[in-house]
């Protein structure tokens, strides 16, 4: 397991890469283009759960990438897996059910199985992938419990497949910007970060609500975003965390929370006071506070239309990117050139372990040391 003194290094790393995010781009273009004129092919990828996500953002950013293709499909439904054969030319001895995923070890047509099914399958779909001898990117948050995530990291080890977590983020230049922002100590050492991200649920029927497949509520789902860039805007793990949770509508809350707020403690001495709610939309935000000035990105983790300000009045201005393309591609050069993901299994376990304490905290009414 990675240590908290190398994740820092990882996001040093990541600074650096990112002292200015437009030669960034330019940077992975230049990997791009000699990737791309490497002997090979591209990487194809199986796309594993054909819900909202796969349908109106995977499947459409994988048609952007430069070292991808979407080769193959796992489904539980005949009839989805008709239209994406259709629409996405897709051949039938590529097309898979939740069942015989383990044929995929057969077929050269698909190095990487990415998981979107419902968090508490995550590792299911990831395990049956490994063992069919494929490297999986699975979508956040990574599972429901730790021993979960520790199963997930040990298939894709076992099988000596690289195991990435779907936090598109840290390839979004805006966020990239605000990271060198704090390593390079811009406005002085970091004091206290607030972070928030929720989003009215129109639906009580779906498995979001299901604590067993969801492993909670909007702390798992959004709030997750909150905490992440918490831990790679400080480059710290957080020692020490409480949480309380409320609901207002228990018809429609039953097994989940509604809303939540959490503080968290770092080594430094910096605090962060973080929220995340399926109750109301509005909240998609982080404002970081230092010695010397602050800076803010509102909104901060959508898709796109991702807005900075500074208080010297300088801008954050970045291009704005296909989030899922540049994930994707990049894991696809990381198997291509044989060199770690930036964003690996240990990384998401972190979340579930911190995660887990929060709604701890919660229910015992405690601070609970992460
Ligand atoms: P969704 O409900 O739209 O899709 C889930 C898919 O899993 C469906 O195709 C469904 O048929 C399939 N499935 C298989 N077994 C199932 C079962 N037992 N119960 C329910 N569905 C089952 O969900 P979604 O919004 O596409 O989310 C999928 C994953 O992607 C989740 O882990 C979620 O957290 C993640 N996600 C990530 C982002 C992001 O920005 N990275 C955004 C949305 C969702």
């Amino acid at each position: 397991m990675k240590t908290s003194l190398q994740s820092r290094r990882e996001f040093i790393k990541l600074s650096s890469i990112a002292a200015a995010a437009a030669p960034l781009l330019g940077a992975s273009m230049l990997r791009a283009q000699s990737a791309a004129s490497a002997p090979g092919r591209k990487i194809g990828f199986a796309v594993c759960g054909l819900g909202n996500l796969s349908t109106h953002q995977i499947a459409p950013a994988l048609q952007k990438t430069q070292f991808c293709q979407l080769t193959g499909i796992v489904t539980g439904h005949p009839a989805k897996a008709d239209q994406w054969k259709a629409q996405y030319n897709i051949s039938d001895k590529n097309v898979y059910n939740y069942d015989n995923m383990e044929d995929m070890a057969n077929n050269p047509d698909i190095d990487v199985v990415y998981v979107v099914t419902p968090n508490g399958l995550h590792a299911e779909h990831t395990i049956k992938a490994a063992r069919a001898g494929k490297h999986v990117l699975s979508e956040k948050p990574m599972e429901a419990t730790v021993e979960k995530c520790q199963q997930m990291i040990d298939e894709c080890h076992k099988a000596g497949k690289q195991l990435a977590i779907g936090y598109r983020l840290h390839f979004e230049p805006t966020n990239l910007e605000c990271i060198r922002l704090g390593r390079e100590k811009v406005f002085g050492d970091l004091k206290m970060i607030e972070a928030g991200f929720g989003g009215h649920q129109g639906n009580p029927n779906v498995w979001r609500f299901d604590k067993k497949l969801a492993g909670g509520g909007p702390l798992m789902d959004m709030g997750i975003y909150a905490l992440q860039s918490t831990r790679y805007l400080s480059g710290e793990e957080p020692t020490e965390v409480s949480g309380i949770t409320t609901v207002t509508d228990p018809e429609w809350f039953k097994e989940i929370e509604e809303s939540i707020v959490w503080d968290m403690k770092f080594p430094s001495g910096l605090i962060a006071r973080c929220a995340s709610t399926y109750k109301f939309s509005g909240m998609a935000r982080f404002k970081v506070y230092a010695d010397n000035g602050w800076y803010e990105l509102n909104p901060a983790f959508g898709y796109g239309g991702i807005h900075g300000t500074r208080s010297d009045g300088q801008p954050i201005e970045f291009p704005q990117i296909d989030q899922f393309a540049a994930e994707m591609d990049d894991f696809a050069q990381c198997i291509l050139e044989n060199r770690p993901t930036r964003v690996p299994g240990e990384e998401g376990l972190r979340d579930v372990k911190i995660m887990l304490a929060i709604y701890e905290s919660a229910r015992t009414g405690k601070i609970v040391k992460v």
